[in-house]
């Protein structure tokens, strides 16, 4: 009896719980689904997954089986192979905290096949770490604690499949609606991508070969690109899992790595996101601490354009929305400095950065992006507080001495720049030598902020 394995953005045949139960249940067919949906509201991400099919569907074949590729919306097409195939059963990865599952039980049934949704393999299963009395963590470093005691289960090995008798048709790996959705054109970002399963455990090898103890202070340094791991985009469209990354980082500790450590804690925040993501599916909507549903932020308009276009005038966050721009990718200390300046320079709501970065993003990762969005505006669970405004230039000259990532993105000369100046619309009309002056002086901005907090803080004691 045929069975499909669903690959959800769970793009490796490794460490895959859904397909380990659908080998154990009969001949498998591999599909994934290319929605017009999900390329309109996330081109990169859209345009990342595609990249990594081609390695997915040799692997595949490697094994005398197949990946069926079918471009439509995710309930049609579903239904479409369940009876193209006769399947009676579909395995998938819970959708959570890129897609919603209400539903899907209904379509496949409806088309003759059981759904069978298995967890992700995280480092630990959703809400599994509890605090003493049973809740849920919203505090990272104790949820930290609690993970570190708890043993990360093995990875489980890529099973072997059995073909079906007859294979469905398949559209082949290209998803036009991304093209079409990706405003600075497939090509730009596709350069900065090393996609597929054997790529991304290349690069753990790579990363954990040359990780020092100065793991924790080289991270927040943007123009030191080789001390980090890079995997962000690998763990969102799932090429490698957490727990495999674990266990070889584990292996490597043993061996006499140093800031093993380090790293480790940083993956955890990506569980820790999870577990608040789960806790909260509409963070990526609703402030977290809900009165700050009625501060004042400023709309979307032309100083968000200035924001997302990169001519704020202040270096590191033009820097940083160039980069992320034409590789798909932003530093996470330039993160976090972006992310500021958006919200408490320019008082503008925290959605609508939220937004632009699960635009641009390779990695773009719904649980991470909420929380890290919530943490830099003050309204998330574990958040830096309102009034603390990251200075970008003091941030720049203690974590870019030396002017290498900004002069990398914004003189007229360097190589980046002139990647940007040729990806950006020809409606930004960008001149590579024009360096606006700052939008606002940077310590005006931080006054205004600072004044509109105390007056909510006022306003919601009174309240209260
Ligand atoms: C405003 C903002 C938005 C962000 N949006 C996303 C997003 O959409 N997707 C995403 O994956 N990350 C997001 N991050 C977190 C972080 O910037 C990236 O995960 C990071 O750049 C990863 O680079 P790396 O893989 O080289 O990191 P490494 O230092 O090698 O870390 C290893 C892994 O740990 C996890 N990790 C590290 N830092 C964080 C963090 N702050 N939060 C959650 N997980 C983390 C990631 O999975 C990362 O791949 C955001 C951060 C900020 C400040």
């Amino acid at each position: 009896m045929t069975v499909i394995c669903w690959f959800r953005r769970v793009l490796r045949l490794d460490d895959h719980p859904a397909l380990v139960a659908a080998a154990q249940d009969g001949p498998v067919i591999p599909l994934v689904i290319l929605d017009p949906a999900e390329a309109a509201a996330h081109p990169a991400s859209a345009q990342r997954q595609a990249m990594a099919l081609p390695a997915l569907s040799a692997a595949l074949q490697a094994q005398g089986s197949r990946l069926v590729v079918r471009r439509g919306d995710t309930a049609a097409v579903l239904a479409q192979v369940i009876r193209d195939s006769g399947a009676v059963a579909v395995h998938a990865s819970e959708g959570m905290p890129f897609a919603r599952d209400a539903g899907l039980e209904g379509v496949t049934g409806a088309a003759g096949a059981v759904l069978h949704l298995h967890p992700l393999a995280d480092l630990v299963p959703r809400g599994s770490v509890r605090t003493k009395t049973g809740t849920g963590f919203k505090v990272f470093t104790p949820f930290w604690r609690a993970l570190r005691q708890t043993g990360i289960a093995a990875p489980l090995s890529a099973p072997r499949l059995t073909p079906p008798d007859r294979w469905p048709a398949s559209d082949g790996p290209d998803w036009p609606e991304a093209r079409v959705a990706m405003n600075r054109g497939w090509d730009v970002v596709a350069p900065h991508i090393q996609a597929g399963e054997a790529a991304a455990n290349h690069r753990l090898d790579a990363f954990l070969d040359r990780v020092t103890s100065r793991y924790a202070e080289r991270r927040d340094r943007p123009a030191e690109g080789d001390a980090t791991s890079g995997l962000a985009d690998a763990l969102a469209v799932g090429e490698i899992s957490a727990r495999r990354i674990w266990h070889r980082a584990l292996d490597a500790q043993h061996h006499g790595s140093g800031g093993i450590e380090d790293f480790l804690r940083e993956l955890a925040w990506r569980d820790f996101s999870r577990d608040l993501f789960h806790a909260s599916p509409d963070m990526d909507r609703l402030c977290w601490r809900k009165e700050w549903n009625g501060f004042s932020w400023e709309p979307d308009g032309p100083a968000a354009d200035a924001w997302r276009q990169g001519r704020t005038g202040v270096g590191m966050v033009d820097a940083g929305m160039r980069e992320m721009f034409v590789t798909g990718r932003m530093h996470n200390r330039v993160r976090m400095i972006a992310a500021s300046f958006l919200i408490k320079h320019l008082m503008i709501d925290w959605r609508v950065g939220l937004d632009w970065f699960a635009r641009c993003l390779v990695d773009w990762d719904a649980a991470n992006n909420a929380m890290n969005w919530q943490w830099v505006a003050g309204c998330g669970p574990d958040a830096s507080p309102f009034f603390r405004v990251f200075n970008p230039d003091a941030q720049g000259t203690k974590f870019d001495p030396g002017h290498r990532y900004r002069n990398h993105w914004l003189d007229p000369d360097a190589e980046g720049a002139r990647q940007f100046a040729q990806a950006a619309p020809r409606s930004w009309r960008i001149d590579p030598a024009d360096r606006p002056p700052p939008m606002i002086a940077l310590d005006q901005g931080r006054q205004r902020a600072l004044a509109a907090y105390r007056s909510f803080a006022r306003r919601d004691a009174a309240a209260r």
